[in-house]
Formats: structure tokens, sequence, C-alpha cells
């Protein structure tokens, strides 16, 4: 029985020679597997640094495959790749600023021009959409309410007869 070389990134065992090795070690999938391995522990912050630093590999993005896997002196992350570890380091950094005692807390000043920017926006077409809160769906049939508590509308301003039984 020959030796068997184990990939421990792969959790997979296969006959030692040369050319299945560096088959193997050129793999899309052992590459995958070792990138996991190693993004588990790493950092986001130090990944985009280090992606960032690198030229795109050019035989990564066109085949799709690069021989030199993770070894590679370019970079095989890809632009989704990267804006997503940008959103990554972006959502560390900002849940490190709210655990912050001091500082941390979100501007009430922010909060109600973030809320009017956002409920005032007029670049919806579709029908208008109240806030939940609003009418609650319970409420919508309001018949069972009190007629106090009826929504106004022209047609019960206009039908005085309520008004006597508010009396
Ligand atoms: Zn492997
Ligand atoms: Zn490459």
């Amino acid at each position: 029985m020959g030796k068997r070389y184990y990939c421990a990134y792969c959790d997979r065992s296969f006959k030692d020679d040369t050319e299945a090795r560096k088959k193997h070690l050129s793999s899309l999938q052992h590459a995958k597997n070792r990138a996991d391995h190693y993004n588990i522990y790493k950092d986001p912050e130090v990944i985009l640094k280090e992606e960032c630093a690198k030229m795109p590999c050019k035989r990564y993005m066109t085949v799709g495959d690069c021989a030199f896997g993770l070894g590679c002196r370019y970079s095989h992350y890809t632009p989704p790749m990267i804006w997503e570890l940008q959103r990554l380091v972006h959502m560390k950094t900002e849940s490190r600023l709210h655990a912050m005692p001091k500082n941390g807390w979100p501007n009430p000043d922010d909060i109600t021009k973030e809320y009017f920017e956002n409920s005032m926006n007029p670049s919806s077409t579709e029908e208008p959409s109240y806030p939940t809160w609003f009418k609650p769906l319970e409420l919508h049939d309001y018949s069972r309410l009190p007629p106090s508590l009826w929504p106004i509308t022209p047609e019960s301003l206009a039908d005085t007869s309520t008004f006597k039984e508010w009396g």
C-alpha cells in the first residue's frame, strides 16, 4: 500500500503522488475549502486590505480558475465578493461604534430626519401606502366600535344624526 496524502482542508485523503497532489491543490474545491478555513479566523478588514492591495487575477476572472489558487499573487476576489467584504467591515465598524458608551447613541435629530426623508420620499409611483400603525387591521371593522371612535369622513360630518346620539 502506497503512501496516502491527507488534505485537512477538504477532509479527504488520496494516493500520494506528485501528479494527484498537484491536481488536488490546484482544484477549485480545495482552494475554496482552504479559503473558508482561513477566512473563519481572518478579520474581513484584513482580507479586504490584502485583496485591495492586489491586482485582480485576469485568469481567474475570465476562466474562473487559476492554477495558483490562493498562492496566486493576484486577487481572486470578484467585485461582488469585495463589496460583501466592505459591507462586513462597515457592519463591524458600526457595531463597534454602537457598543461604545459615549457617542454611541443614535442622534434623535438624525432619526427624525431619516424618518421624514423616508416617508416623504415622492419617488414611489405606487399607491400611497400608510404606515401599518395608521390603521390597525383589527380596526378595519369599525362598525363594532363606539361612533366616537369611527374615522371622520365628510359623510359622517354631514350626518348630524350622530351628534344627537353623542348628547
Ligand atoms: Zn484539499
Ligand atoms: Zn490567480
